[in-house]
């Protein structure tokens, strides 16, 4: 076990991250993992990283705030904290986060004060999120396991951080021999898609299964696919989410119309939603229901023109070692690589000419903007999508939940 957690913290640095000589390295992690912080900080320093800086969570902190605090303060953000940020972005400085929820823990917290925080919040990082979403900045989400969160995946087992461990090891392919030599392969792999999507030059997507999904994504002109690693605007690949089992792109903002059904929980701020569908009129949600976790959801919907939007298209085989593993993470870096999945709110600029725009050409173009992006999976292993060409011609992407 002491092994493959080195394997992994190297894995993060060289692969993830893929860390450059001289850079600094901003790791944002939970007070729990703060053993594996170290590691990776060791890790860095050794691959000669000018300096690494640690930002410590603690959710339960967080929780005690969001019940106890003035109301007052959800409405603030301090300037200092944006001063530190978009510092570290513009000194092009690599973002490592580990994402290690407790998947219930805020469930009781009144929702309408996480999102006034994350709104003041999204809104004062704006210059320093632009920057990781156009890949100016290198970043990397990964997970390690904290108690309460592999009690949650792994209900009444003792070992329940261990099989946490193992299930994350095989997802991110740690459990494999050579696991650099085994994403470079993976990444060939997820090429091959990437590039049968960009060849293919879809106008739209058909959405189409038994849960009741029905829905047709207009792609805007001049869109692209990617998967695997991006290469930031310095030239270095990095792998922004690990596991990665997607290729996407981004949908026309206005082009959404249909049924979109989920197949795999929510979670969002610390809240279940299960069991929930939306249903679009040119691009905007007009109708939601939610078994489990509506106000939440719906606190989520309002929280600007752009939330109730779609930004992200991503398509996830049903078949992946993920998915295969037949594991509910409760966390969307695992579950999104699951299963096809769609995101609300802020598009990734995957177009081209982009450079070039500014943020209403943006907009007119379809790039869809908002201060949320919220992945949700709608993948099922009955799944069909098919692609429409400008012409009208048809072509098979999915059937029974896989690639053709
Ligand atoms: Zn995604
Ligand atoms: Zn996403």
């Amino acid at each position: 076990m002491k092994k493959q957690i080195e394997k992994y913290a190297d894995l993060l640095v060289k692969v993830g991250i893929n860390l450059q000589k001289g850079q600094t390295l901003v790791i944002t992690t939970p007070v729990e993992c703060a053993e594996f912080a170290r590691l990776v900080t060791k890790k860095a320093y050794e691959t000669g990283a000018r300096e690494v800086v640690v930002r410590w969570l603690d959710e339960l902190t967080d929780k005690m705030r969001y019940e106890m605090a003035e109301d007052a303060v959800f409405d603030e953000f301090p300037q200092g904290e944006v001063a530190i940020l978009n510092d570290l972005a513009d000194r092009d400085a690599a973002f490592l986060r580990i994402s290690a929820s407790d998947p219930e823990l805020m469930k009781d917290v009144n929702p309408k004060r996480i999102s006034r925080q994350n709104k003041v919040r999204n809104r004062a990082l704006e210059h320093y999120m632009d920057r990781l979403m156009s890949d100016q900045n290198v970043w990397c989400v990964a997970s390690i396991p904290t108690e309460s969160w592999a009690k949650k995946v792994f209900p009444g087992a003792e070992d329940a951080v261990e099989q946490l461990w193992d299930a994350i090891f095989k997802s991110v392919r740690v459990d494999q021999e050579n696991p650099v030599q085994a994403w470079r392969n993976h990444q060939e792999a997820l090429k091959t898609r990437v590039d049968f999507l960009n060849e293919g030059k879809f106008d739209k997507l058909r959405y189409k299964n038994s849960l009741g999904t029905d829905l047709v994504v207009e792609l805007p002109e001049g869109h692209f696919w990617a998967g695997g690693g991006t290469e930031s605007k310095k030239g270095y690949e990095f792998i922004a989410n690990m596991p990665t089992e997607e290729v996407f792109t981004l949908p026309k903002r206005d082009g959404v119309n249909g049924t979109i059904v989920s197949s795999l929980p929510l979670n969002y701020n610390g809240s279940l939603i299960e069991n929930f569908s939306f249903t679009f009129v040119d691009g905007i949600v007009m109708e939601f229901t939610a078994e489990k976790g509506f106000d939440t959801l719906k606190e989520m919907l309002e929280t600007d023109d752009g939330a109730c939007r779609l930004g992200e298209v991503a398509l996830v085989p049903y078949d992946s070692p993920i998915s295969n593993q037949k594991i509910l993470f409760f966390n969307t870096l695992f579950d999104e690589n699951a299963s096809c999945h769609f995101a609300l709110g802020k598009a990734y600029p995957m177009m081209e000419g982009v450079e070039d725009m500014s943020k209403e050409e943006m907009l007119a173009a379809g790039v869809n903007d908002s201060l949320i992006h919220v992945d949700f999976m709608v993948g099922t292993k009955d799944m069909e999508i098919t692609g429409i060409k400008k012409d009208g011609s048809e072509v098979p992407i999915f059937r029974t939940g896989n690639f053709v």
